[in-house]
């Protein structure tokens, strides 16, 4: 618990014990008497902690009034005020404990809401065993370099991203990917940091340092999203002010109907706000707990509620709508070009090797071997290609315009790259741009969730995209576009079809993602990137997830709905049953303290599946 930040509970704590000494122990006499009132030692000191309280309140009042919101604190300051004003130390104390205390139960509620988050943070690796000199070493996972050599013993996790180099042995990878089946690898295989090993140790390579390795790129992403909390909540401002407005009317009407103050000050005693102030931020925070359990980050709690009310989707193409690996067709040399094929891809591979693109990506794997070092004045084209120089040739890879803008060459009828060479065109590689096999059911389970919207944002070609997007059941196919083109379609999406979703990866897409409402990038690759464009990232290579992470959203904002209007309906009874005068301040003060005990465990539901997860389509059917 953070101490410092309660401070004020701690002061009225302290507060209401010495006051119960004055009044009960040494039985002070009234130092002063205004009227019918009398101001003993305990009320003076808990009315001047209780002003102070007030005015602090209020200067945050205004400083939300200055950014437009009206809250609901204004009621807890009436509360404090109309308790002095009637003389009711013991009930203005317990308010005072109410609205101090509030942050301390947040604090509480907010640890038992992200507790999956935090668990993802504390098994980070921490340590490995470098071999040095054939000894072990044990050091720590930030000082190993590329081309370290570590030990990972049986049930020891993978400290860096590296290579098996010696030794086979099956990886638990759950904790990455979802899949809980193990893992077998052996030499020359790649292990991702934070997968565990089972029965065998391994002799591993390190090919990516800490701060790159995926499983510390997935630490650092929650850690950015626990730095933004939860606090700015549209859906608690909206009841706020009709609540206040019934509270103070009830509050009135009491005093008008008894001719006593008294009855106005017990109404407000339970009017106030902490249901509304706490409840939806701690659903929020659930939901996105939830949402780390099925491998989505979610970086903020407002993404939550518009996610729940999206009403267009839209996607990129290439390795998202379709397999994030593409297979080489054909490699096809120009006909007047004494290039061989292998050379053609070669030079294609070598010049790719910097390049993010999902198609750079798989052209460098499947050639690895014959790739060539190129010159350092390598430059990508964003959604064009790229153009450097390898063994002295200028190459250019990229879309059939970028390569020859004079419209020479015939288009091939599939995803392809162009490649030319020293000027003149050179030839072609073809990709088997595969569909995802869980990307029709997702699209149809989107509608399904209340997608309105369709659309497919590609830089690939017509044929290529109507093809792909008419297969899928995409509404409305965008091809051709250029990144600019892309964020446009986005910012021109008309106010009755938003929210707008985006989904593409992290890197190549990411100003598109910034675009759009909500921007959901695929894959833990580029995960720091994402950090920044994305509002959510999908850590495995399942386009489904969107589905889970639209589900979780309306599952997560109906309990904070449901919770926010029980709590204002029951407090509301309340104030009503104290318009008659029947319940002392102070006996309603505890009474509004059990109201929001209810209403905070009921935001936590928020992390459970709803009981009929196919039926209210909530939890993705497996
Ligand atoms: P998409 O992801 O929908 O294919 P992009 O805007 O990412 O759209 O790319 C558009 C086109 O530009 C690609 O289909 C490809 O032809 C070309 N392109 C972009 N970047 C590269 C690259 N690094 N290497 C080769 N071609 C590229
Ligand atoms: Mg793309």
């Amino acid at each position: 618990m953070n101490w410092k930040r309660q401070w004020k509970f701690i002061v009225v704590l302290i507060a209401g014990a010495v006051a119960l000494i004055c009044q009960f122990g040494l039985h002070t006499q009234s130092l002063f008497q205004i009227g019918k009132l009398h101001f003993p030692i305990e009320t003076i000191l808990i009315d001047i902690i209780g002003i102070l309280m007030a005015f602090s309140l209020l200067s945050e009042i205004f400083q939300d009034w200055k950014t437009g919101r009206y809250g609901v604190d204004i009621l807890a300051v009436i509360a404090v005020v109309s308790t002095i004003l009637i003389g009711d130390e013991w009930a203005e104390w317990m308010i005072l404990v109410m609205m101090t205390g509030g942050e301390t139960l947040e604090d509480y509620a907010t640890g038992q809401a992200d507790k999956e988050l935090r668990s993802l943070l504390s098994n980070s690796p921490t340590l490995a065993n470098k071999l040095v000199n054939g000894k072990l070493v044990s050091v720590e996972v930030d000082d190993l370099k590329i081309g370290d050599h570590t030990i990972i013993k049986p049930g020891e996790q993978v400290p860096v991203d590296g290579k098996v180099v010696d030794g086979v042995s099956s990886f638990d990878q759950s904790s990455l990917t979802g899949e809980s089946v193990p893992v077998s690898k052996q030499p020359g295989d790649l292990l991702m940091s934070g997968s565990i090993n089972g029965s065998a140790a391994v002799e591993m390579e390190v090919t990516k340092e800490a701060r790159d390795s995926e499983y510390q790129t997935i630490v650092a992403l929650v850690k950015s999203s626990q730095a933004k909390p939860a606090k700015f909540v549209k859906m608690a401002d909206r009841y706020a002010v009709p609540f206040t407005i019934i509270s103070l009317v009830i509050g009135i009407a009491a005093w008008i109907h008894s001719g006593n103050p008294v009855n106005f000050a017990e109404v407000m005693v339970v009017a106030s706000p902490c249901p509304l102030l706490i409840s939806a931020p701690v659903a929020l925070v659930s939901g996105m707990s939830s949402m780390s359990r099925h491998h989505i980050i979610v970086k903020s709690g407002p993404t939550l509620e518009k996610l729940a009310n999206a009403k267009t989707f839209a996607f990129d193409k290439t390795g998202t709508l379709t397999e994030n690996q593409l297979v080489i067709d054909q490699v096809v040399p120009a006909a007047n070009s004494d290039l061989s094929q292998e050379k053609l891809q070669s030079y294609a591979a070598s010049i790719e090797q910097q390049s993010n693109h999902i198609i750079a990506n798989s052209l460098v794997k499947v050639t690895a071997k014959k790739l060539i070092k190129p010159s350092d004045d390598i430059k990508e084209i964003t959604g064009e290609g790229v153009e450097g120089t390898v063994e002295n040739h200028a190459v250019k890879v990229g879309k059939l315009s970028f390569v020859d803008p004079n419209n020479q060459i015939t288009r091939v009828n599939a995803t392809a790259v162009y490649i030319s060479l020293d000027g003149k065109y050179a030839g072609y590689i073809t990709f088997k741009d595969q569909v995802r096999p869980e990307t029709a059911g997702t699209l149809a389970r989107l509608r399904r969730q209340g997608a309105e919207h369709i659309m497919m944002l590609t830089g690939d070609h017509k044929d290529v995209a109507d093809k792909i997007g008419q297969a899928v059941g995409v509404d409305d196919i965008r091809h051709d576009l250029l990144p600019a083109e892309k964020i446009a379609a986005i910012k021109n999406t008309p106010k009755e079809n938003r929210p707008v979703v985006m989904v593409g990866d992290g890197v190549n897409d990411a100003p598109s993602l910034t675009a759009a409402d909500v921007g959901i990038a695929m894959g833990a690759k580029g995960a720091s990137a994402a950090s920044e464009s994305a509002d959510a990232v999908i850590m495995v290579n399942d386009l489904s997830k969107v589905n889970d992470a639209v589900a979780i959203s309306k599952h997560t904002m109906k309990v904070a709905n449901v919770d926010v209007l029980t709590a204002i309906s029951v407090v509301i009874i309340i104030e009503l049953i104290a318009f008659t005068g029947v319940i002392p301040a102070f006996w309603g003060a505890i009474i509004q303290e059990c109201v929001d005990m209810m209403s905070i465990s009921l935001a936590l539901l928020a992390k459970t599946k709803p009981k009929n997860p196919k039926q209210t389509g909530i939890i993705a059917e497996k």
